[in-house]
């Protein structure tokens, strides 16, 4: 069994995936795939998203607010809260720091980003953390307001002190697609490295597919690419892949 750890599911390009989300995860599960995180990106849309993932007794949901989505709305923390506080939210996210696409809303980012750590740490859940260029304000963060229960690391691409440092304060690293990409060789190096209880795998679809299917739309059944590139690369079966990142998956999500 193979966990997607983080996809979008309403935002899939349903066109590219059997015309609706039902055949995509039909699609996942034939291939192996049988749990879905599907991640939430901003609280306005998040009574739309949780009506797909009510529909699917695999597929889990998170609240939170990108930090790629419009910073003006501004951020109701104790809108955050409630959602975080609902049985069927597994975690707080996505959040985090993108300074390589919109470095000018760096202020309000930050902002946004402790509100999730704090509300996280509230409710006792994990977070799901995007970082872009943004290294050492994302682990300041961290260590200064990440709860007990941790969180992951999502799309990682950055450096190995940097996972190592998240590794040591109780995060998983979760890694996508990006992996196959033919220059990604230094995340390749990093990536053998993470110790196998602290690794997950994911799409981010509809976003960044993997090789083979660069360029055409993500969905959930990729993750299997994304898994099997992974073994590979660590010298281990598919298999023991699956079942280290499926136990993490449910260590993370499901024991805090
Ligand atoms: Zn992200
Ligand atoms: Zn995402």
């Amino acid at each position: 069994m193979i966990v997607d750890s983080h996809c979008h599911l309403d935002r899939l390009d349903i066109s590219q995936c059997g015309g609706s989300v039902d055949a995509a995860l039909q699609q996942a599960r034939s291939q192996g795939v049988s749990r879905f995180l599907c991640v939430g990106i901003s609280l306005d849309t998040l009574p739309a998203m949780m009506d797909i993932v009510d529909r699917h007794d695999d597929v889990y949901a998170s609240a939170g607010f990108h930090p790629l989505e419009d910073m003006s709305q501004g951020l109701d923390a104790a809108a955050l809260k409630q959602w975080a506080l609902d049985d069927r939210i597994v975690a707080v996210g996505e959040t985090g720091l993108d300074y390589f696409y919109a470095k000018e809303s760096a202020e309000s980012q930050r902002e946004h980003f402790i509100t999730h750590l704090k509300v996280a740490a509230e409710v006792d859940k994990p977070v799901i953390i995007h970082s872009r260029e943004a290294r050492d304000d994302t682990l300041a963060a961290i260590a200064q307001y990440a709860g007990s229960a941790a969180g992951v690391l999502h799309c990682f691409t950055d450096t190995w002190p940097m996972a190592k440092q998240a590794i040591e304060e109780g995060f998983y690293i979760s890694i996508s697609g990006i992996v196959t990409f033919r220059n990604a060789s230094e995340l390749r190096d990093v990536v053998k490295k993470i110790p196998l209880d602290r690794l997950m795998v994911e799409t981010d679809s509809p976003y960044l597919a993997p090789v083979p299917h660069r360029g055409k739309s993500n969905q959930p059944a990729y993750v299997r690419e994304v898994a099997e590139y992974i073994a590979e690369l660590r010298g281990i079966s598919l298999e023991q892949l699956a079942e280290a990142t499926t136990d993490n998956f449910q260590r993370l999500f499901f024991q805090s």
